[in-house]
């Protein structure tokens, strides 16, 4: 299953297998376990629920890497509806999913997780698996990894929707080797302080940042200055800064008689009602993801390496 995708900082959907459990308050209206695939084939979700293998993901995957070859520029791949270090996943389709990205070296993989302190121990099950198949290449990939060595084609996210789970998953994820570590501050329901992370390390330990509200039925309220606080963060040290979308239910608090701009169209400030200061954002994006809808600050889209 490699498809095209309307997730802005991708290129393609490529999924080795279908299926999730919840871990954490950013789950509760998980997009995976309610989108078209799901449903048509009747996935389950949630613990002991069998996971659904994509038999087609490996040619999938070989495809979008010639294609890459062809218009001579890397891809950016997602697995989008599961977690690849889930740890109901059986480890001969963990190394079936490594051996697919030793063999596309002109892809990168943009590896999401909710689950990086387990990230050790699944590859050190997965190198035992390869160590009993004739497929070096995966096995060379997982041993130099596990030594600290980083994938060239690999980049290494965690998702973090409030400070409880940023306090949780960036002393994990920063154990991880990796080319590029990014952040998934999505669905944003908190305030994030990141500066830690971003500005006491000597050496940046991120170097991209991906926000985005919630959007969807059940959408959390997304108050739109810890978007621009984010954003403000990452410029501050100059890492780069993806604004997704602010999301269903978009709001500003701190009016403090100047006015909150959330959204703009046409140069007029929206909103569709005021609760003492709070002023909520009226799209006509469903999703709070049209830029041109937004003020001028929330218009951030860069990628690692290239910032605007
Ligand atoms: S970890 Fe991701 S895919 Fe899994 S249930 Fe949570 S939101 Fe859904």
């Amino acid at each position: 299953m490699g498809a095209d995708t309307k997730i802005q900082w991708c290129d393609a959907t490529l999924n080795p297998w279908i299926g999730c459990t919840k871990v954490s308050p950013g789950c509760k209206n998980c997009y995976a376990e309610t989108c078209t695939p799901v449903r048509a084939f009747r996935i389950g979700w949630g613990a002991g629920a069998p996971r659904w293998r994509v038999k087609s993901f490996a040619a999938a995957a070989r495809a979008a890497n010639r294609k890459a070859g062809r218009l001579g520029r890397r891809l950016r791949v997602f697995p989008s509806l599961c977690d690849w270090l889930d740890m109901e996943v059986a480890e001969a389709w963990l190394a079936d999913f490594v051996t697919t990205i030793a063999e596309t070296p002109e892809l990168d993989w943009l590896l999401l997780t909710k689950r990086p302190q387990v990230w050790r121990a699944r590859m050190v099950a997965v190198r035992h698996v390869l160590a009993s198949r004739e497929h070096a290449g995966a096995y060379m990939l997982v041993d130099a990894w596990l030594a600290g060595s980083a994938p060239a084609n690999v980049w290494i996210g965690v998702s973090i929707e409030d400070q409880a789970r940023a306090e949780q998953r960036m002393p994990e994820l920063v154990e991880i080797p990796a080319r590029v570590r990014f952040l998934s501050c999505e669905p944003l329901i908190g305030g994030l302080d990141l500066n830690y992370w971003l500005t006491v390390c000597l050496v940046p330990q991120v170097q991209w940042v991906i926000v985005g509200g919630e959007s969807g039925a059940g959408a959390r309220p997304c108050d739109a200055a810890w978007v621009e606080s984010i954003i403000e963060q990452c410029a501050a040290v100059r890492v780069s800064c993806f604004v997704k979308q602010l999301g269903a239910r978009a709001y500003r608090d701190d009016l403090n008689g100047r006015e909150a701009f959330i959204g703009i169209i046409g140069g007029k400030l929206t909103h569709r009602a005021e609760d003492g200061q709070r002023v909520w954002a009226k799209w006509k994006h469903s999703k709070g993801g049209d830029s041109e809808e937004w003020a001028e600050v929330f218009r951030v889209r860069e990628f690692p390496g290239v910032r605007s």
